[in-house]
Order: structure tokens, then C-alpha cells, then sequence
């Protein structure tokens, strides 16, 4: 049943934006789908999340870094209002990508999401005015370092509601900048849209059960000559190896596709991609993802085997990511 109390978030910006008539049909779209994705009650409590938000002090930043390691967002704020801001913050727990440091408050998150980013910027073509969709982007992060490397709109999505009010909260106070986080997956995404010059999809393959339909489904997101930018697991060896565990892999239930890097390029030959190519191969450490005091569960040390940290504690390769590029005909 529709919520007629339902709020939504400022998203005007976006719905009027025109820098690409291509987003049209999907943008007219936008707001049944925000109104069902808000709605629901999959994901959480939107409505206490939201009272969270309301509560953010108005406080206009003097300060705003979004190329550095830590998204910085800061100006003058005296320590009262700094005790209540991270008393906020802290509701939206856990913060798993950043970090972040707002108004002086350190947002630890489990991942150094950073540390992806310095795998890739050097790689990609520059994002300079570039109309950007990151798939999976979870609160914003990379989405932020992509507006701070120039890009000129940048949509992520995002189903959990969770990630969207985090990035609600830093956007609440760096203030205006052509970034949104919607709470929507790839598939609400209309079919060959092709607006996008450069398209992102980090640490979402593996958990698509059919990873060709995600691969074209990206392809239909760009535009001709656009590019993507893919990261997920990979295991060691030939073109034709993958991994489908078992069960679950790491502790995660929702683990599909394990492919070898010759193997993922082979699928984007197939799916059409041109000039693929694998940047970087990087083993994902624990100074990488942890748990911390902003995500106090469980975290990469517990998944490891603690006697063969090659391994996972299912016995399987212990995570490995790989970053591919390739384009768009
Ligand atoms: N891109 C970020 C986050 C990766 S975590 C990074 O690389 O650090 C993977 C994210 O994909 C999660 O936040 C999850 O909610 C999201 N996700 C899962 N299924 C999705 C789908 N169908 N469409 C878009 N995102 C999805």
C-alpha cells in the first residue's frame, strides 16, 4: 500500500537536469521509482533514518576537499554542536565505505575505500565533465572522488536505503554539487539507455547471479565510445576458470562468480566490450577492510582462515580484486 506521509529527499536537481536528453525517459520515471524504493520496507526504516537527517544542524562548510583520502567537509563548528553531530552520524551505523571527516568528526569506515580509488584514477580516462553512473556505489564515496576529480554529474545507485541517508548526511553538509545516490539496483536502470560516458560497477559482479546480463546490462547504460570500469573478485589461473562457491564465500551468502582475469575478458569480448584490459590486481588486506569503532561488526580478520590467511575460513582463495576497463562500441 502507498505511504502517503512518505517524504522523499531533494532530488529537484536531478529531475530538471539536461545535460543529457538521453537520461529523459528514465529520469521521467525517477519519481514512481523513488516513491516505491522509499516506501518499502525491505531495507529498514526509512522514516527513522530520515528524523535522523532532519536533525543534522544546519552548518554551512567553509571547507570542502573531495580529492583527498579522507573526504573532508569542515568549517567552523564549536564542540557542542560537534558532540551532537557525531552522536547523529553514529545512528547511521555501520559506515562501511569512506572515510570521511566532517566538521572534525574522523568517520572510520570498515573499508579504506581510498585505497580502490588510487588502484583505478590513473587508469580511466579523465572525468572531466563526464556524466558518471556508479552501480553498487554504496553511501557515495568513490561518487564524491569522482566529482572532485572534475566529473560533471554523477549518479550512483544504491538498493539499501541505509547507504543513501549516509551520503544524505555528508551531502546535507558539503552542500551543493552535481552528485545524487538514489536507492535503486541495475535494473531499474532503463534498458540501452546510453547516456553514460563512463560507467562504474565495483564489488557488484560477484553478487549478480547471471553475470553476462550484468555485463550488457552496463553496456546498455553507456553510451557509444563510453567507458567502463569494472572491479570485482578474481581467482588465479586460465581463461575458462571460475569459482561459484558452494555456499558462502567469506561469510557472504550472495556470492555467485569468481572468475580468473583471462576469464572475465573473455566475457566482455562476448558481451561486446572492445579494447578490454585488466589495470590492477591487488589482494584485499586487513589494513584494507576491518572492523572499526564506526562498523563494529564482524570484518575481513574473522572471514580469514586464522591459520592460513590465503585462505578463507570455507577454505577458499581469500579475496583478491581486479580492476578491468574496456569500452563501449
Ligand atoms: N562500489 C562500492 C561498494 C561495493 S559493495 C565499492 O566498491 O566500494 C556492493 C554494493 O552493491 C552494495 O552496497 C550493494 O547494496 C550494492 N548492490 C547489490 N545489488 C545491487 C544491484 N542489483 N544494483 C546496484 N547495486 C547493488
Amino acid at each position: 500500500m502507498p505511504n502517503h506521509n512518505l517524504r522523499l529527499p531533494d532530488y529537484s536537481g536531478l529531475f530538471s537536469e539536461s545535460r543529457r536528453p538521453e537520461l529523459r525517459p528514465w529520469l521521467q520515471r525517477l519519481p514512481t521509482q523513488l516513491g516505491a524504493a522509499f516506501g518499502s520496507e525491505r531495507h529498514g526504516d526509512w522514516p527513522v533514518w530520515q528524523a535522523t537527517l532532519d536533525s543534522l544542524p544546519g552548518i554551512k562548510a567553509s571547507e570542502v576537499d573531495l580529492d583527498a583520502d579522507s573526504i573532508l567537509i569542515g568549517g567552523g563548528c564549536g564542540e557542542d554542536e560537534r558532540g551532537r553531530i557525531e552522536t547523529l552520524l553514529r545512528r547511521l551505523h555501520p559506515w562501511r565505505k569512506g572515510p570521511y571527516t566532517i566538521h572534525g568528526i574522523h568517520i572510520d569506515t570498515e573499508w579504506r575505500s581510498n585505497l580502490k580509488w588510487h588502484r583505478l584514477e590513473n587508469h580511466i580516462q579523465p572525468l572531466d565533465g563526464r556524466t558518471v553512473l556508479d552501480v553498487g556505489c554504496g553511501n557515495g564515496y568513490h561518487a564524491w572522488r569522482m566529482i572532485g576529480c572534475g566529473a560533471g554529474l554523477v549518479i550512483g545507485i544504491d538498493p539499501t536505503l541505509l547507504s543513501v541517508a549516509q551520503f544524505l548526511a555528508v551531502k546535507h553538509f558539503a552542500g551543493d554539487f552535481p552528485v545524487y545516490v538514489l536507492p535503486l539496483g541495475i535494473e531499474d536502470i532503463l534498458p540501452n539507455l546510453r547516456a553514460f560516458d563512463t560507467v562504474f560497477s565495483m564489488g557488484v559482479l560477484y553478487h549478480r547471479r547471471s553475470p553476462f546480463d550484468h555485463l550488457l546490462e552496463l553496456k546498455g547504460c553507456l553510451r557509444s565510445g563510453g567507458e567502463l570500469v569494472l572491479e570485482t573478485l578474481v581467482i588465479e589461473g586460465e581463461s575458462g576458470r571460475t569459482l561459484v562457491p558452494e555456499d558462502r564465500y567469506a561469510r557472504m551468502r550472495n556470492v555467485w562468480f569468481i572468475p580468473s582475469c583471462p576469464t572475465l575478458l573473455s566475457w566482455l569480448k562476448r558481451c561486446g566490450y572492445r579494447n578490454g584490459r585488466v589495470v590492477d590486481v591487488t589482494r584485499t588486506t586487513t589494513n584494507e577492510q576491518r572492523s572499526t569503532d564506526w562498523m563494529r561488526f564482524q570484518s575481513l580478520p574473522d572471514f580469514l582462515d586464522p591459520v592460513n590467511p590465503e585462505l578463507t575460513v570455507e577454505g577458499l582463495p581469500a579475496p583478491v580484486r581486479a580492476v578491468f576497463i574496456a569500452e563501449s562500441p
